[in-house]
């Protein structure tokens, strides 16, 4: 059997069709009431994070980011699974103080933090990732006007890269973090300040699937932090090692060897220990909390053939889900895991077809000449691996169609 999408079957086929929660997905579309919709599963994302805790240290503290999935809901249930958060903006500041996170559990990261959202961070007592000196004045005072001392750790522009990363995001000339080698002067102004120092973050890079990449940016994490924390005002308290633990999306990837990561992480933690013996050590990740746990489900409105060619088109596209149309980072358009979620292996075989979806632009396509099975005007298209950088990083206002409905399964 030629299965008609290249990812694992992380979610069960039940008489041809997915089912997703516990529910066939033709019911689930029911239930919700109207397409085009996300589903996220709550059991998924529990899971991923037991994964987590099997295969790192003990002491490797969980945070979650956010933006990969900012829906109030998922990051309720995040809340009761990692050990904290991270933020990147005040909107989503907002999103995690509605939970029972504590606030020295909580921190804010990003470039150009305004003085409105440093005050707001620094009134609820997070810990403050500081991307530039600009920050750490601006910090330094709204913390003397509320009369308190705000928690700050220094976000820094590591000097080497997380090698064959999706997203670079550390190394070389950044707009993220203060360069390593301007750390040590920020750190002796930070002396003379009314801030306490927390520690470092230490992010360089996102979607990493190799394993030796990750291990190799961990250790070299390890040793700029030993050597920034000669300079540092006080003892390290928190140090965030980054992330970038990938999922596989396309074809021919395979998952992150996640035993192996854990292992080394494992093989360097005593010297950690010893060097940091006051510091939390943290791991941060967006995507492989969540990303394997989505769907975005559209309805099939119209079968064309345009010469030769089928299209099927769909009342969902690009504004919901930029990621799947290949228009979010990606340099040569590949398709994301697509199925005819109510034909998953059809008896009458597959056909090539695209998928494309309301919008009049050619760059709103969903999968582009893939095999699915026959689908006709009602059916229902999934794309998998959606639960992270969907809804909320997709131009939803773009052409002014009406906004999907998010569930949590
Ligand atoms: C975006 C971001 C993350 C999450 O990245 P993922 O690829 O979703 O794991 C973590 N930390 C920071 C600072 C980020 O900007």
């Amino acid at each position: 059997m030629t299965t008609p999408y290249h990812a694992p079957f992380i979610f069960p086929v039940q008489n041809n069709g997915l089912v997703v929660g516990g529910m066939p997905l033709t019911r689930l579309a029911d239930r919700v009431g109207s397409t085009p919709f996300y589903a996220y599963d709550r059991r998924l994302i529990t899971d991923r994070v037991a994964q987590l805790r099997a295969a790192l240290p003990p002491d490797i503290h969980l945070h979650y980011a956010i933006k990969a999935n900012p829906m109030p809901a998922v990051v309720q249930h995040m809340a009761g699974l990692v050990d904290g958060f991270d933020v990147a903006s005040g909107g989503e500041l907002k999103i995690v103080l509605d939970t029972t996170m504590p606030p020295g559990k909580i921190s804010i990261a990003g470039p150009g933090k305004s003085e409105h959202e440093l005050r707001q961070a620094a009134a609820a007592g997070i810990v403050v990732n500081i991307e530039s000196e600009r920050e750490m004045e601006i910090l330094a005072r709204v913390g003397a006007e509320l009369g308190i001392r705000p928690k700050a750790a220094v976000r820094v522009n590591p000097d080497f890269e997380l090698k064959s990363s999706g997203m670079k995001m550390g190394g070389g000339p950044k707009q993220f973090g203060v360069d390593a080698e301007r750390v040590p002067e920020l750190l002796m102004r930070m002396k003379a300040l009314p801030v306490e120092f927390y520690g470092f973050h230490i992010f360089s890079g996102s979607q990493n699937l190799r394993a030796e990449s990750i291990m190799e940016a961990q250790r070299k994490t390890f040793d700029l932090a030993r050597r920034l924390a000669q300079d540092a005002p006080g003892p390290v308290r928190l140090l965030n090692l980054g992330g970038g633990f990938g999922i596989p999306y396309f074809p021919g990837e395979q998952p992150l060897d996640l035993p192996a990561v854990g292992a080394h992480l494992t093989s360097l933690m005593p010297d950690a220990r010893r060097d940091f013996p006051q510091a939390e050590f943290v791991i941060e990740l967006g995507r492989y909390f969540v990303g394997e746990a989505g769907i975005y489900v559209s309805r099939v409105v119209d079968r064309k053939v345009s010469r030769g060619h089928t299209f099927l088109v769909t009342d969902g596209g690009l504004h919901h889900h930029l990621a799947a149309s290949g228009n979010f980072g990606q340099v040569i358009r590949k398709n994301y895991p697509v199925l005819v979620g109510n034909r998953v292996t059809p008896p009458a075989g597959v056909e090539s077809a695209t998928v494309v979806g309301p919008l009049c632009t050619p760059l709103d396509v969903l999968a582009d000449k893939m095999d699915l099975g026959h689908a006709q005007v009602g059916d229902l298209i999934v794309v998998l691996q959606s639960g992270a950088y969907g809804l909320s990083a997709s131009p939803q206002a773009f052409l002014g169609h009406p906004a999907p409905v998010e569930v949590l399964l």
